[in-house]
């Protein structure tokens, strides 16, 4: 009976079975490929419909009785989903993985050598075994569907090494001539060659989707710390009514650690939120019930790593943050497509600061990826979100190759220019400013001897001569000025910050004024002992802040100018050896290493 019969229209297995009315684009091409007996790559974004390129041949050929198609899935809770759902279409699918009793197990691969299934997902470290190669020699194979196929890229952000042995199922006699299809959402037309070329593909046929997904608002905000990510996180779930328990729509907050995401998480929760969090350093208890949670819209916010979304397919998040930067473009386009499944608008934040750079490098260092794989990603990620253009059209062109895409009109860089101009210019200017403006705050109310009005203090703080100065003599502070770099509301922000830390306390109701905590006699005692805290301790931490004191003496600058405080605690942490090193430390432009560069190196020398 094998091969006996032909295989039924596509079209009549799309509507009869998966109950589609037609196929989406793409997908056409590629079914018709592989019942046409050819290998395929299908790249096409996440949500696009991928399944269904292998699901729909699998289900024509087997009812020809040309035998099962194996899927090679990276991930048990996707190939479970996969299972489940063609199961309920009454198809003959099943899997073959770790977390399954030894029985199961045994009457899975007896079905499968009785010739019964339809499908069979196994993943890819099955897929290498000698044992397994064995068994697909006792049935016949239809097709070979390669879920996740960038998982075979090394450059790629999730690589699998057994990925690049899979081109061995086909060196066996009898399924030398099985088609193969490659599916992913990830591919850049580098990653693209590699997959048919490791894979062996003959002359594939390349089914390449649009990439565009014009219902969602691309916006890039540049923080450098977390007080004002977590203003914004919070404003933007504010905007879309999360506070209430009941209403459609949710949020996937993603942070690039644990510890992040369980800090985010509190902090929504405590400003009101239903929030859960789900990261792989919790129980599998603990993350079923948060993932139930937000799936049942009880938690309406999800804040999770990167762990989380993987085959998860909710129709209505209107809001994806990336409350950090992530290690690449590809991560991030597959996490951010999240949003907006059901085509309605939605928003896609991207945080970045130069830390989530250095977040991720510490990450990676953990990982496989060689530093220039990481640093190739890393710098894509950062044009994408220092750039000026159409964001959009910037992610269609990273995965395309092509640069021929319209602007969406949309995106924060087609919608709001000016500003998206303006992140650029001072991208950390208008972040939380850091101790060292902090010390300018409190050296400057140490000065003053007495409370002030807030906005009036930033206002002077940044050079301002307005009359709400002056009538107070803040123009004639030492420090007027010495913030002209901040915005008011960051010098604002890191006032208020200062009150939450209890350096400095509001008093008045009316008119209120912040100050230096105790009796204002020994507020002078109290700031110097407040700067002295965020003063750095170890030897060249001293060594680079006397630098910088002596090089603003030198140049007439404020020492903050010459670099801040967190450029000292990187150059600390990261020990820079050469200049091209030191321009991986925030706060170090070009301009400054050809000025600073040389002493700086012959300082950290010193002090190795
Ligand atoms: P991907 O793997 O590309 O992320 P899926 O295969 O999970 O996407 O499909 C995403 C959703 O789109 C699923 O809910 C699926 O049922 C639906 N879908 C796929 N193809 C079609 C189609 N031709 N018509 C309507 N819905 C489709």
């Amino acid at each position: 009976m094998l091969g006996d019969l032909s295989p039924p229209p596509a079209l009549t297995v799309l509507r009869g079975v998966f109950g589609h009315a037609d196929f989406r684009g793409g997908q056409e091409k590629a079914v018709d490929a592989v019942l046409a007996g050819g290998d395929a790559v299908v790249l096409l974004p996440t949500g696009a419909g991928k399944s269904l390129c292998y699901q729909v041949p699998a289900t024509c050929l087997a009812r020809a009785g040309r035998g099962t198609t194996i899927v090679i899935s990276p991930l048990i809770a996707l190939m479970n989903d996969q299972v489940g759902a063609l199961r309920g279409r009454g198809i003959a699918a099943a899997a073959i993985h770790s977390q399954q009793e030894d029985d199961e197990q045994r009457e899975v691969i007896a079905a499968f050598v009785r010739g019964e299934l339809t499908l069979l997902y196994v993943s890819p470290e099955r897929a290498a075994l000698d044992s397994f190669k064995r068994l697909l020699g006792r049935v016949p194979i239809a097709l070979f569907a390669i879920d996740e196929a960038h998982c075979l890229s090394q450059w790629g952000h999730d690589f699998r090494p057994e990925y690049l042995r899979l081109h061995e199922l086909r060196e066996l006699a009898a399924t030398a001539r099985v088609p193969m299809i490659a599916l992913t959402a990830t591919a850049t037309p580098r990653v693209m060659r590699e997959i048919a070329t490791a894979l062996v593909l003959r002359t594939p046929t390349v089914v390449r989707g649009d990439f565009r997904r014009p219902n969602l608002r691309f916006e890039v905000r540049h923080f450098a710390g977390d007080r004002e990510r977590i203003a914004a996180t919070l404003a933007a779930c504010d905007e879309l009514g999360l506070r209430n328990r009941f209403g459609t729509g949710r949020a996937i907050i993603y942070c690039s650690t644990r510890k992040k995401a369980e800090t985010v998480a509190e902090a929504l929760r405590g400003a009101g939120f239903p929030a859960g969090y789900y990261h792989a350093g919790r129980t599998a208890l603990a993350r079923d019930r948060a993932q139930d949670a937000f799936a049942a819209g009880k938690t309406r916010i999800l804040v999770a790593t990167s762990a989380f979304g993987m085959g998860v397919d909710h129709p209505d998040v209107r809001l994806i943050v990336h409350f950090q930067t992530p290690g690449s473009l590809e991560a991030y386009y597959q996490e951010a497509g999240r949003a907006g499944r059901d085509g309605q608008p939605s928003r896609c934040l991207l945080f970045f600061g130069q830390s989530d750079l250095m977040t991720q490098r510490k990450l990676a260092r953990g990982g496989d990826a060689s530093d220039l794989r990481v640093e190739d990603m890393l710098a894509a990620m950062e044009r994408y979100a220092r750039a000026h253009r159409c964001r959009q059209a910037m992610i269609c062109a990273h995965f395309t190759g092509t640069d021929d895409h319209a602007a969406c009109a949309n995106c924060d860089a087609c919608s709001d220019p000016d500003a998206v101009a303006d992140a650029h210019e001072a991208p950390e200017a208008a972040s939380p400013l850091g101790t060292d403006a902090e010390r300018v705050i409190l050296e400057a109310l140490a000065g003053l001897g007495r409370p002030v009005g807030k906005m009036a203090l930033a206002r002077a703080l940044r050079g301002s001569n307005a009359k709400s100065v002056t009538a107070h003599g803040l123009h004639a502070l030492a420090q007027h000025g010495a913030l002209v770099a901040a915005s008011e509301d960051a010098v604002a922000a890191t006032i208020e910050a200062l009150i939450t830390s209890r350096k400095l306390v509001r008093r008045g109701k009316k008119y209120p004024t912040v100050g230096l905590p105790g009796p204002s006699t020994s507020t002078r005692a109290v700031a110097r002992k407040a700067a002295r805290t965020t003063r750095p301790h170890n030897g060249l931490g001293r060594a680079l802040d006397a630098f910088r004191r002596a090089k603003a003496r030198e140049l007439s600058w404020k020492s903050y100018m010459v670099f801040q405080r967190r450029t000292i605690d990187a150059i600390e942490a990261t020990r820079p050896s050469t200049e091209a090193e030191l321009a991986r430390v925030p706060g170090l432009g070009p301009a400054k290493i050809a000025r600073f560069g040389p002493a700086l190196l012959e300082l950290i020398r010193r002090h190795a």
